[in-house]
């Protein structure tokens, strides 16, 4: 498999190898506790020190206090409960600090929910303010004007993580300055180490929370900037480290490894600088305009970090990108990535006005400081890959084929061969993209009700209208449709293969056999089809083989089927194999079209993997429930196969 293209550098980023000598030497020779007196001790103080300094140059701290946390999250609490504590005191003493907490609507989680829990806790009574952002991602000045003199506290990032969004602190400062010149004012910095000028002490900047992550340290390592003369708090107290500010021995390791960050961001060869990384960002977003010719980028590239680009795609939703992305081992997020487990609309393009249908299928793409020209060429050409893949056509071979087609966990099908598509209760919203995938295949797309190749006799004596498709018949019922093989003008039971719609079971048992496949129009215990036959509960927890026992698993099974359940898309971006077996794709969609075809042969085992697990254990499962007792999943899916 090709090596993965890593373009998620806002969620986090690979850390720098520098970095990684700077903190094995800390673990290993310079281990020592920095509080310790002896020398082993003042080794390990030095490099506190040492990193410190470099903090202070980097962010232009000036007098301002430079403390090593855990992380943006701890500085974010550390600054809103220093603000808070001070307000309630100033308070006490008869001063009055203002009513709201205001924050822009396109804040990170941590800030927000950091400023309803200290104020909860402290029982300051604060109410809540979101700023609102403009269609750029930047804050409406106008409305700070109106709301800072109300302010006791405000909370604006330096530059979004989702969209890249670059804040007008200058802007801010100014309205600040003459509005509301006591309150509070955090900036979460996070985005804008290494990629905006810092000089933090000649700013009104309150708090400045960092992570180190975001630029090629480790994680659970962050820097707080507090301005000299802004209240502090402690947030944790005990041995007194840091000064008494932040008690709890130091991550000397993350320390040490953020000092080699720091060392190579005041030496300045090491990163990239803004128009150099504008450049590959330009190159990016044309290979993206060539893969999905109807792309729209969801943020003003002037306005933005060059190193971030949001984008959403017409007609494609944001999760099957992310699996075409994936497939093609790129790897980008949906909206941020604390959300991105969600197929949620993006709180921070809703705020933007964005509509949902575009919120809610966005992707993130970005890419860090380090990021050269050959990493973006490569980047493209995968890109580039991906586009192909999707153009690709679905529906080959199957006679006929059997698809499902779903939105919002409603299922229709489509029955196809080499010349005819048949839609079958698909949910209005699919009939687009139906008839697109049958344009694509140079199908003739009939509606099923239009059957008109005459009637076949079913073996309730019945006689039904129906549609020659793929060597097989389609019968329209009154409440559904069966797919069979006739003969003569009949559709006995025993040859019928599927099953659509709400046939009733009496009438179902007397027309269909045990073995036929019902194809539901909703899932029935999440899954999208079941034989007649298929026992409820049977096998649920079972089929489960852990990734380290596959390679022996297929060993033992030369004759064991590997089945890639992901979408024809995915295969087509990435094909699998596994163990040096190539996997035979067979999308979830169109499992309903091999299921007879697998029970047929019940000694076999049928392993099926995906991208993380989901999808082949629905298909495993559905293979067991059907009988068939060697059906497996591969746990985890192909990320840890
Ligand atoms: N603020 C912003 C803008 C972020 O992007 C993040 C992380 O995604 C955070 C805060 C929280 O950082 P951490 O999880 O490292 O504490």
């Amino acid at each position: 498999m090709a090596p993965d293209i890593y373009l998620d550098a806002n969620a986090t980023s690979p850390v720098l190898p520098a970095a990684i000598a700077a903190a094995v030497e800390a673990m290993e020779t310079q281990f020592g506790n920095p509080s310790s007196s002896h020398a082993t001790g003042l080794r390990a103080k030095r490099i506190l020190d040492t990193t410190r300094a470099r903090a202070r140059r980097v962010l232009g701290a000036g007098p301002g206090r430079v403390l090593f946390t855990s992380g943006a999250t701890e500085g974010i609490q550390t600054a809103v409960l220093s603000a808070l504590v001070a307000v309630r005191e100033r308070r006490a003493a008869g001063e009055a600090c203002g009513d709201l907490l205001v924050y822009g609507a396109t804040e990170h989680k941590a800030v927000s929910e950091s400023l309803a829990h200290w104020n909860r806790l402290l029982g300051t009574g604060l109410t809540l303010q979101p700023l609102p952002v403009d269609a750029a991602g930047r804050h409406r000045l106008d409305v700070l004007r109106e709301l800072a003199p109300r302010a006791a506290m405000v909370c604006t990032m330096a530059a979004n993580n989702e969209t890249g969004a670059i804040s007008d602190l200058d802007g801010i400062a100014r309205v600040l300055r003459e509005c509301a010149p006591k309150a509070y004012w955090m900036v979460d910095c996070v985005q804008a180490l290494g990629k905006l000028p810092l000089d933090l002490a000649n700013t009104r900047i309150d708090y400045a929370p960092f992570s180190g992550h975001k630029l090629h340290a480790p994680k659970g390592i962050g820097i707080l900037y507090v301005r000299d003369g802004a209240p502090y708090t402690p947030l944790m107290i005990g041995g007194g480290q840091e000064g008494g500010q932040r008690s709890g021995t130091e991550n000397m390791a993350g320390i040490a490894a953020l000092g080699a960050v720091l060392a190579a961001l005041e030496e300045g060869t090491t990163f990239r600088g803004h128009g150099e990384l504008a450049a590959l960002r330009d190159r990016l977003a044309a290979a993206l305009r060539e893969a999905f010719p109807a792309i729209v980028f969801n943020a003003p590239f002037e306005h933005t970090l060059p190193t971030t680009l949001n984008f959403s795609v017409p007609g494609v939703s944001g999760k099957d990108l992310l699996d075409l992305f994936d497939a093609a081992g790129v790897r980008v997020s949906a909206g941020s990535a604390c959300s991105a487990a969600k197929a949620a609309p993006s709180y921070v393009l809703d705020a933007m006005g964005l509509p949902p249908v575009r919120s809610g299928n966005a992707v993130r793409l970005s890419i860090g400081p380090l990021a050269d020209a050959a990493f973006v060429a490569a980047a493209c050409a995968r890109i580039r890959r991906c586009g192909e893949a999707l153009r690709a056509p679905f529906l080959a071979d199957g006679n006929p084929g059997v698809m499902q087609v779903s939105a919002d966990g409603r299922h229709g099908w489509i029955v196809f061969d080499a010349q005819r598509c048949v839609a079958i209760d698909a949910p209005p919203e699919q009939r687009g993209r139906i008839a697109a995938l049958a344009r694509d295949a140079g199908l003739n797309l009939l509606d099923a009700d239009a059957a008109d190749d005459g009637t076949v006799a079913l073996d309730d004596g019945s006689h039904a209208p129906c549609m020659k498709i793929g060597g097989a018949v389609l019968a329209r019922l009154p409440d559904g449709y069966l797919l069979g093989a006739a003969d003569a003008g009949r559709l006995p039971r025993t040859a019928v293969r599927h099953v659509f719609g709400a046939i009733v079971a009496a009438r179902l048992a007397r027309v269909a056999h045990d073995g036929a496949v019902r194809c539901h129009r909703a899932d029935v215990d999440g899954l999208p089809c079941a034989t007649l036959a298929a026992r409820k509960h049977d096998g649920d927890a079972a089929g489960q083989l852990q990734p380290d026992a596959l390679e022996a698993f297929l060993r033992r099974h030369e004759d064991a089927l590997l089945v890639d359940v992901r979408e024809a898309f995915e295969a087509a971006a990435g094909p699998m194999a596994l163990h040096g077996r190539a996997a035979r794709n067979v999308p979830l969609s169109r499992l309903a079209e091999h299921v007879a075809a697998w029970l047929s042969e019940p000694a076999r085992p049928v392993v099926f993997v995906c991208r993380g697990g989901n999808r082949s254990a629905k298909a495993a499962l559905c293979l067991r429930r059907a009988g068939h007792t060697q059906a497996w999943t591969v746990a985890g899916g192909l990320a840890l196969a």
